[in-house]
Order: C-alpha cells, then structure tokens, then sequence
C-alpha cells in the first residue's frame, strides 16, 4: 500500500493487570512495522457487557497503517497471545483484547475479519473513547444510545 490508511483500534482488558495490559498493548501497537499512533484515547472503566469477570480497562487509538486489514488483524493477535490470552469460551474474561474498529473507509465481512466491526456502535466503552479522539466519527445520538452503559474516566 502507497499511501496509509486511518484506522482505529479498540483496547480491552479485564484480567490481572489491566492498565498495564492496555498500556502495553499501547505501546506494541506503537513499535509494529508499517503502523504509528497518531492519537490515544484516555483509559476508561466500564462494567462487563455479555461478559463475566471484574470491570475492563478500555481505550482506543488512532493509527496510520501500511499493513492490509488482514495483516494488521495477524499482528493484533500477536500482541494479545503475548499478553497471554486464551480464549476458552465466547466473551470469557480477556487478559486483552484488540478490535479493528474502523479501517479507512473500507469495508470487509469475510469469516475472519468483520470491519467497520459490527458491535462497536452498541458499545459504550468502544463509542466514548472513539468520540475523544474522533469526535466527528460519532454522533450525539450514537453516545445517547449507550449512555445507560455505565463508563468512566480512569
Ligand atoms: P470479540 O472481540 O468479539 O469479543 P474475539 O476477540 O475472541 O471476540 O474475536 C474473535 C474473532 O473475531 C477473531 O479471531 C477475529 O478473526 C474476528 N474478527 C472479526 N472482525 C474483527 C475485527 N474487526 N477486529 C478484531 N477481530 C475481528
Ligand atoms: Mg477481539
């Protein structure tokens, strides 16, 4: 690819060290080949959604990316089988988790990678971190739709 695509990730960890995965995970991202942050959402808390364990820490970033979807996805899961996960069942507690939120304009739905990811506008802890940064991804009536989700600023 010539010119770099805008996309943006999702961060989200709800076991051990949370914090410190996500802002590990932060700084991995950051020393990928072929990717650069060009911004950092705060770290938020937010209660499990369809999902047991303790609250998550999440985040969203920014990146600039030469890497395809599909490779960006393979380094992703790099980072989180690093930060040991395991995923013994649907929605189980996550050490860490990275979700291709948006990427440029495309859009993929092939069985391996689903983008812009098809949940993210029915999660709060996707939406307010994205607003931060991106404010004109995300409409008031979007935030509205979540606002019972409880978050908050860590
Ligand atoms: P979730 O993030 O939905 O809680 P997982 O992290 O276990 O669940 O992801 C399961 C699979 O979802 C991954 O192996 C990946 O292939 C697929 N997937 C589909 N679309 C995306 C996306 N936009 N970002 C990350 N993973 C995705
Ligand atoms: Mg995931």
């Amino acid at each position: 690819m010539a010119e770099p695509v805008v996309a943006y990730i999702g961060l989200g960890a709800n076991l051990g060290d949370p914090r410190g995965a996500v802002l590990s995970a932060m700084q991995a991202i950051a020393d990928l080949d072929g990717v650069v942050i060009t911004r950092k959402s705060s770290l938020y808390g937010s209660a499990p959604v369809d999902a047991g364990g303790g609250d998550y820490v999440n985040a969203v970033v920014e990146v600039q990316t030469w890497l395809t979807p599909h490779d960006l996805l393979a380094r992703l899961h790099d980072i989180e089988q690093v930060a040991g996960r395991a995923r013994p069942y649907r929605n189980a507690p996550r050490t860490l988790d990275l979700d291709i939120l948006l990427f440029g304009e495309r859009t993929l739905d092939d069985g391996q990678l689903t983008v812009p990811h098809p949940r993210m506008w029915q999660r709060a802890f996707v939406l307010r971190p994205l607003a931060e940064i991106a404010p004109a991804l995300v409409t008031q009536d979007q935030l509205q739709a979540v606002a019972d989700q409880p978050i908050w600023a860590l």
